[in-house]
Parts: C-alpha cells; sequence; structure tokens
C-alpha cells in the first residue's frame, strides 16, 4: 500500500520515522523549526546508549528495550549517505574516594539485562581499558553493553538522505493537528512527533538538562566515562575527532533558557577532576534542552484514528527510539 503521510516534528523520532517510511510511501515532514532545528532535545542530546548503566534509573522492561535499540541502530546508520560514529564498547563508571558509596550502591541498583553484568575493576583494570586515566581511580565498573552515536553527523546525514529521497519538508511551520489533517490537507496517517511541542495535549513535563561540548586534543579516552556525582550521573562521551560531550545536568524545571554558570561549573570541574587534559580543552558549546517525559518518565506510542504519536522519550530517546518507532509504524496497516 502507498500512502500519503504527515510526519509532525523532526527531531529524532520524527527522522528516524521518516526514514522508515520514505522508502515505501510519500512523506511530508512539518517542523517548527527551521532546517538545523536548535531545539529539538535530540539535537542537543549527548546521544549515549546505554542500557545498562540506565537500567539503575529505568524499569527492567525499557532497559531490555534499550538492549534491542541498540542492536537495530547500525542497519539505521547503514542507509545513510556517509558515516556516522556509532560504537559499543561499554561504560566505564568511576568514582573519587569520597563517592565510593555512590559507586556502591550504583551497582546494587544495576539490574540484569539479559546475559549482560557489569564487571568490578581495580585500578589496574581500569588503566588497562583507559591508559590516560592510570593512577587516577582504584575501583570502578564496566559495563560491556553499552555504546553511544555521534547525533549531530546523524542529523545531518538523515536530512541529506530524505531530500535525495524526495521527501517533502515544511519548516518555520509550528502546526497543529486537526482530525486527520494539517493546514486543512487531510493525510492516510499523521506521525506525531512533537516531543515537548505535544504538551498542549498530552501531560508533558520538560526536564531540564546541560551539556558541554569539548574540543580536547589532550585527551584520549575511547569510550564513554560515567563518574559519581552526589547530584545526577555525569559522562564523558568522547565522539570523532577528540570532540568530548560532557553531560548531562538533569533539573525538575521547564526553564529552556541558557546553562547557568553553576551547572557549567560543575560539568566541567567534573570533567577535568576524571582528565586533567580538559584544563586545554576548546569550549565549543554549553547547551540547555528540556526532555519530554510523562509523570512516570516512561515513553508512550498512542493512537486516535490516524494519528499516531510517539512521546515522553525523557533522557533515553536515543537508548528507545529505534524499537518504538518501530512499533509505532507497525499500526500502519
Ligand atoms: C541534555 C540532554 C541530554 C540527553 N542525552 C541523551 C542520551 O545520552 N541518550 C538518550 O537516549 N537520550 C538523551 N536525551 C534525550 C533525547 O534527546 C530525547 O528523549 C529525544 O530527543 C526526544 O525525541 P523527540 O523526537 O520526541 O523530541 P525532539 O527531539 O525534541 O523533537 C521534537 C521536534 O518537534 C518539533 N515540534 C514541536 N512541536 C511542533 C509543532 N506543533 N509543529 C511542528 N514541529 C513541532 C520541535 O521543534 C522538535 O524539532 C537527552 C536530552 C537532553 C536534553
Amino acid at each position: 500500500m502507498f500512502y500519503n503521510i504527515a510526519i509532525v516534528g523532526f527531531g529524532l523520532a520524527g527522522r528516524l520515522a521518516a526514514l522508515a517510511l520514505s522508502k515505501q510511501h510519500h512523506i511530508t515532514v512539518f517542523e517548527a523549526d527551521d532546517e538545523h532545528t536548535p531545539n529539538s532535545a535530540g539535537k542537543v542530546a549527548a546521544a549515549m546508549l546505554a542500557p545498562l548503566a540506565e537500567s539503575v534509573l529505568c524499569e527492567p522492561d525499557l532497559a531490555l528495550m534499550g538492549l534491542d535499540a541498540i542492536a537495530r541502530w547500525p542497519s539505521i546508520l547503514a542507509e545513510l549517505d556517509s558515516e556516522v560514529f556509532f560504537q559499543q564498547q561499554g561504560t566505564l563508571v568511576v568514582a573519587h574516594q569520597q563517592d565510593k558509596g555512590d559507586l556502591h550502591s550504583f551497582a546494587q541498583r544495576l539490574k540484569p539485562l539479559q546475559h549482560h553484568v557489569a564487571d568490578n575493576l581495580n585500578g589496574e583494570q581500569i588503566s588497562q581499558l583507559e591508559p590516560e586515566l592510570a593512577g587516577r581511580f582504584n575501583q570502578g565498573l564496566f559495563l560491556p553493553c553499552d555504546g553511544q552515536i555521534d547525533n549531530h553527523a546523524f542529523y545531518n546525514a538523515s536530512f541529506r538522505v530524505l531530500n535525495k529521497r524526495k521527501v517533502k519538508f515544511v519548516f518555520n511551520q509550528r502546526v497543529t493537528i486537526v482530525g486527520n489533517t494539517i493546514n486543512n490537507r487531510p493525510f492516510d496517517y499523521i506521525i506525531d512527533c512533537r516531543g515537548l511541542g505535544a504538551k498542549g495535549d498530552k501531560p508533558l513535563r520538560g526536564v531540564r538538562g546541560e551539556i558541554a561540548r569539548l574540543f580536547a586534543p589532550e585527551v584520549n579516552l575511547t569510550r564513554p566515562v560515567r563518574l559519581m556525582h552526589p547530584r545526577y550521573p555525569i559522562y564523558i562521551a568522547p565522539k570523532p575527532n577528540n570532540h568530548y560531550v560532557i553531560g548531562a545536568t538533569e533539573i525538575e524545571s521547564q526553564d529552556s533558557g541558557a546553562a547557568t554558570v553553576r551547572s557549567t561549573l560543575e560539568l566541567l570541574s567534573a570533567a577535568y577532576t576524571v582528565h586533567s587534559g580538559f584544563a586545554e580543552a576548546r569550549l565549543l558549546t554549553m547547551q540547555s534542552g528540556l526532555r519530554p517525559a510523562f509523570s512516570d518518565n516512561r515513553p508512550q506510542v498512542t493512537q486516535q484514528g490516524r494519528v499516531i504519536s510517539i512521546n515522553g522519550l525523557y533522557r533515553h530517546g536515543y537508548m528507545l527510539a529505534p524499537s518504538l518507532v518501530a512499533e509505532a509504524l507497525a499500526r500502519i496497516e
């Protein structure tokens, strides 16, 4: 069957839906922002795919869905016209001496994920995994199944491929969905991927997150490192070309304003305590975004007539979206 389908929102979920549907159907994408989608949470995000680390914070079925979703990312990225960095070499979790209790508590709250279990590490084993951390930490954990992608490269490459597939884009239009119509135009299906933009229709809240992007030529970490921190888990995610994402704060606030001095100091000082090479790093951007979340922090796929909605991805958009979007699109008959 060939359908005329509208996708509302060209953030993370909207992009994945467009990639899947444009192979068979005629697609029109409506996006409130311009083509760079600076306000999409998916653009700001660190794009960690960390079901084992996040199992401490989410329910077991979501962590398992995260494992399924990681397995889907390589074939999604293989459709693009340029290589997008994808890595699945685990997460290293470390703690400074004074935060050892937090590391212990984190280890106890990890949930079993099929055969994937955390390994306890001593200082020697930490330095075998990450030679530049030699002598800095004497205990940690290795979470083998976790990964990450380069979300900026994914955003750019997905837009190029969708253009080649003749997807129609309508940017700078914050549209309203009325029945199965947009701007009075009917569609066979509408895929609602508005994220927090759907707040007027759905009981969503924004959960503020701030994140730093650095260029750090003196730092050579090979996989994401999580540092136990009393207020929120801080991760250092190495992206290609010595770029690092340091994130992320998690604050119950709808404020989407620029990052605060306090958060900037906390994130950057934490990174510096992990590796002194961050002292000479260049601060490329310090951004903030709002994660779309329902009150239980669980994602929802819902359908009303021919409108299928994917929302509430909270802090697990990259971790879950490939599986959730597939589940949503399976409803198209
Ligand atoms: C700081 C931070 C760090 C994060 N790190 C991670 C991470 O490491 N791993 C992970 O898995 N997840 C992470 N996330 C979460 C992830 O980014 C989100 O869960 C995900 O982006 C949500 O996807 P979405 O498509 O629902 O919404 P979005 O990506 O926000 O996209 C929604 C789009 O819809 C558009 N829109 C809204 N209303 C309308 C309208 N009426 N008409 C047209 N367009 C509209 C918006 O402009 C936007 O472009 C992070 C988020 C933040 C903020």
